[in-house]
């Protein structure tokens, strides 16, 4: 269900019988070549995020274009929000969540470039001993795609996100604006790719304009495929999530240990199981 739909005399009930899970959906503001809108990645985080907690329940947090996404600076409407903020505004969000009875948050992205920076969130949050357990859905982008695209190099704005959009809002969707002619990564970055480097343009040393592949072979059809496959992954992970028994006591164990950092029997005492 939808945070902003509920009432405050209905919501602590909700909290309680989704099991306590919240999920976030986070996207950005970014240029998606010059057919999508620049919301596209909020809209699919959104979307699937709405209809998988519609098939298991859990509170929805409304849509969060607040992500990592300076790698489109170049390009008209896109909004950078200093990394700073956007540790410390998801915190806040997180925060809110835990204090409202939410005590498993689910980080859900629509946005590549959320790939490093919600999973170093997860991995740094420990430094603030919060009470709450966050789970970073770590879910394939555009999943059955290769079964279903007739092109081999579909992402930002290429067939399977424009796929995507046609079929959860075709209204949004500029078909007759898509870039005239395909675009295949520049690979200025495949050298040092090669040997394990990356830099800060990796991104725009490939895909300068925000455009990858070929948007005019995308359907609302082939898009609705791939939404039903982010559903059903995220439903099997909200499920895993309600049921997760142990995650919590771990943080909670983890927690305490750190602040008083103790030798284990296990180095030492052959035989002693350590927990
Ligand atoms: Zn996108």
């Amino acid at each position: 269900m939808k945070w902003e739909n509920l009432t405050s005399l209905d919501f602590e009930n909700q909290a309680k019988q989704c099991g306590g899970v919240g999920i976030i959906p986070v996207g950005v503001l970014e240029a998606h070549a010059s057919h999508l809108p620049l919301g596209t990645d909020l809209f699919v985080a959104y979307s699937s995020a709405c209809r998988a907690a519609e098939i298991e329940t859990a509170i929805v947090f409304p849509a969060y274009p607040y992500g990592i996404n300076i790698e489109t600076a170049h390009l008209p409407g896109g909004v950078v929000i200093k990394r700073e903020l956007v540790f410390a505004l998801l915190e806040n969000i997180c925060d809110e969540m835990y204090r409202n009875g939410l005590n498993k948050i689910i980080l859900h992205s629509g946005h590549g470039g959320n790939r490093y920076y919600l999973p170093l969130f997860v991995q740094t949050l420990p430094e603030k001993d919060k009470s709450y357990t966050v789970y970073y859905a770590n879910l394939e982008f555009f999943p059955g795609a290769e079964d279903i695209l007739e092109t081999t190099e579909y992402g930002h704005a290429g067939e399977a996100e424009t796929s995507m959009l046609l079929h959860i809002d075709p209204d949004l969707v500029k078909m007759d604006q898509v870039p005239p002619m395909p675009f295949t990564s520049l690979k200025r970055n495949a050298e040092l790719k090669e040997v394990g480097a990356y830099t800060q343009v990796d991104w725009y040393s490939m895909y300068p304009h925000m455009y990858v592949g070929d948007a005019s072979k995308s359907t609302a059809e082939k898009g609705k495929t791939m939404f039903d496959h982010e559903v059903d992954a995220l439903v099997t992970l909200i499920q895993a999530v309600k049921a997760d028994r142990v995650t919590p006591g771990f943080v909670e164990e983890f927690n305490q240990r750190k602040s008083n950092p103790t030798t284990p029997d296990f180095w030492t005492s052959p035989g002693e199981g350590e927990k």
